[in-house]
Formats: structure tokens, C-alpha cells, sequence
């Protein structure tokens, strides 16, 4: 008999045949997220769940008593209670590599938009503003050979800097939770301690997973170090920013603008004061949006889940579940 597992959000019919070929399943198939409701009763007999998202935690651990497997459809996995998953002996896993490339062009999307106010002057045109060229009131900052600062020199860190370095010609610092030699070596990148590359930069990217020791790394000390034009851009996590703390530094002209593809809440409630200023550019969480890479993504998270439910170890398995989780035959 073939395991029965839950896909809690959409894949591409490729993906879901490859499901299938392996799996008994039940889906979920609108638009809108799966009601948790919902969620706890269609897992009730499954061994693997594939999720985008959702939180996974005690009480539906509790309520899916045959799972072997979480797997997301994304690098995060901040939805994960790790420790009630290591309790119970749940694998989780996640999709890095496939989407570093693509996460790393929006990241710079971001900054050129941020830095040449890209949504705004398009407004400006469409709205017939356009009058002159020359006007001072429509200039931005350059980016070119600019002072890059990189938090978190991960797969996607490492991605960013790439592009700093060979296309924009930047100087490019970071700083990591441990120093990166190699990183040092092949991408010519120079450590920082974070207060230092706070002060440094002109534009900070915030890379890192949300966890504990990261929720609001940014707040209004770091923020009180940073350049009065330097641009602030995170396509992390939103809470990895005490966001009240980035709205006053936007206000007090701290900094001089950002470019936002997450946010504490979301979706962002459309009272949130980031909305309504022009030197902030947001984005609704699309860092890995693309047909190409959301496919790949899908069929890397259905690759997880089956092997996973085959009593195998899945290919990502989560850093941190690897010692929990018993090698499974
Ligand atoms: P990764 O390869 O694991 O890189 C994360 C980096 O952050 C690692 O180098 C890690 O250091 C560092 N780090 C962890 N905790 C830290 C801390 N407390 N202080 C300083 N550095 C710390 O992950 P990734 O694939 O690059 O992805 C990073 C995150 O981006 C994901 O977890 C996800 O939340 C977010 N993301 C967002 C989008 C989007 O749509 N906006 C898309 C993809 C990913 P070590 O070397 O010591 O481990």
C-alpha cells in the first residue's frame, strides 16, 4: 500500500504525478492558505506533509500521530517547533540551492529600485509628472562601487555578494555568525563585526534564517550606526527587524531609504506607515518567485516527502533534525 501523505498548498502537475506515482495523497487546491482547522484534520492519518509555511508545532504533532516528515516548499523553516519535532522523532526538510540565484536578483532588484527610486519615478511618469530630466528632485544614489554590506553569508549571502563584486564593481562586506574564509578567499569579501559594517556600508542586506538569537538583529541601535544615506534592505525574514525601530530611522532620516520584501506581518496590513513613504520599496515576499524556480522548488520538496515516507533519509534534512532523527533504514 502506497503511504498516504497531505500536500497542504499547490504544485505543478509534473510534481504532483511524481507525488502520486509514489504516494496515496490529499490536497488542498485554493487560493487561499489551508484553514488550520482544516489542516489538523486532513493530517490525522498522514506520514508526510508538504507545507508552505504553516506552523508546525506541539498540538499538531499531537494530532498527526503516524507523521514521519514536514516538507517545506522554501529554504526558511522558522515554521518548524524543532524541539517538538525532535521529540517526536519528525523529520523536517526544506529546499536550499534552487532558489539562492534568484532570491540573490531580487535582493538586487531591490537595491537598484530602492537606490534609483525605480516604483516611484514610474509612477511619476504614468501620472504625466515627467516635465524635465534634469530635475534634482528625481535623483537617486549610485550603486556602483559602493560599500556592500552583507548579515548572513550564507548560500544566498554568498549569491548577493557575487553580484556586488563582479557586476557592480562594489566593495563587499560581511558578517556571519562564523567567519568565512572561504567565502573571503573566493569571493574577495572582508569580515566585519556588525557594529563596523553598520557604520561602513552603503547599502545592508539582511540574509540571515529567523531564529531566536536573529529575531529583530536590526533594531534602533543598529539602525543608529548606519550611514544617513546608506539603504537598508531585507529579504530575510520580517522579524529579523523590530520594524517600529526601522519606521522611526526612516522618520528621523536615519537612513535614507529601504527596499522590503518581507515585513513583521503579513500580508502588511495596508495602515503600515512603511506604505505610505516613498523612499521605501516593497515587495509582497516574492524573493523566489519565478515560474522556473517555484517549479524547482516544488519538485525538490516532493523529492523530501517521498523519500522521507520510503523510509530514507531525504536530501534536506534540516541541519539541526539530523542528530534527532534516527537514521531510518
Ligand atoms: P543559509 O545558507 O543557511 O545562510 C544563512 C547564513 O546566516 C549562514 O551563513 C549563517 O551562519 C548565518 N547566520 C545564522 N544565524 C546567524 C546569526 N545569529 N548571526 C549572524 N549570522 C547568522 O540560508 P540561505 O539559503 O542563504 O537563506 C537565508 C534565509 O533567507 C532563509 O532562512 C530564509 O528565511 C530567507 N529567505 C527569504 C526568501 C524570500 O522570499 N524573501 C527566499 C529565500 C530565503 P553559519 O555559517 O554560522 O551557519
Amino acid at each position: 500500500m502506497k503511504p498516504k501523505v497531505y500536500l497542504a498548498t499547490t504544485v505543478p502537475a509534473e510534481v504532483e504525478a511524481y507525488i502520486a506515482a509514489h504516494c496515496a495523497y490529499g490536497k488542498w487546491d485554493q487560493r487561499e492558505p489551508i484553514p488550520r482547522e482544516r489542516l489538523l484534520e486532513e493530517i490525522s492519518d498522514a506520514e508526510g506533509l508538504l507545507t508552505v509555511g504553516g506552523r508546525i508545532d506541539g498540538e499538531l504533532l499531537e494530532l498527526a500521530p503516524r507523521l514521519k516528515v514536514v516538507s517545506n516548499v522554501s529554504v526558511g523553516y522558522n515554521n518548524m517547533d524543532l524541539a517538538a519535532m525532535k521529540k517526536r522523532g519528525v523529520m523536517g526538510t526544506n529546499t536550499p540551492h534552487v532558489l539562492d540565484e534568484t532570491v540573490a536578483d531580487l535582493a538586487f532588484a531591490l537595491i537598484l529600485s530602492t537606490a534609483r527610486r525605480v516604483p516611484e519615478l514610474d509612477r511619476h511618469v504614468k501620472e504625466g509628472k515627467w516635465e524635465r530630466t534634469s530635475d534634482e528632485r528625481l535623483f537617486g544614489v549610485d550603486v556602483h562601487h559602493k560599500t556592500l554590506g552583507i548579515i548572513g553569508m550564507g548560500r544566498i549571502g554568498e549569491a548577493i555578494a557575487r553580484r556586488g563584486k563582479l557586476g557592480f564593481g562594489m566593495e563587499v562586506l560581511y558578517y556571519n555568525r562564523r567567519r568565512k574564509p572561504e567565502a573571503e578567499e573566493k569571493l574577495g569579501v572582508a569580515y566585519r563585526q556588525l557594529a563596523d559594517l553598520l557604520r561602513e556600508s552603503d547599502f545592508v542586506v539582511l540574509m540571515v534564517p529567523l531564529q531566536k538569537e536573529t529575531t529583530h538583529l536590526m533594531g534602533s541601535e543598529q539602525f543608529a550606526l548606519m550611514k544617513e544615506t546608506a539603504i537598508f534592505i531585507n529579504t530575510s525574514r520580517g522579524k529579523t527587524v523590530d520594524e517600529a525601530a526601522l519606521i522611526e530611522a526612516l522618520r528621523e532620516k536615519q537612513i535614507w531609504g529601504a527596499g522590503l520584501d518581507v515585513f513583521d506581518e503579513e500580508p502588511v496590513s495596508p495602515a503600515n506607515p512603511l506604505l505610505a513613504m516613498p523612499n521605501v520599496v516593497t515587495l509582497p515576499h516574492i524573493g523566489s518567485a519565478t515560474r522556473q524556480t517555484r517549479f524547482a522548488m516544488a519538485m525538490a520538496a516532493a523529492k523530501n516527502l517521498v523519500a522521507a515516507v520510503q523510509g530514507q533519509v531525504p536530501p534536506d534534512l534540516i541541519p539541526e533534525l539530523r542528530a534527532g532523527v534516527e537514521e531510518p533504514q
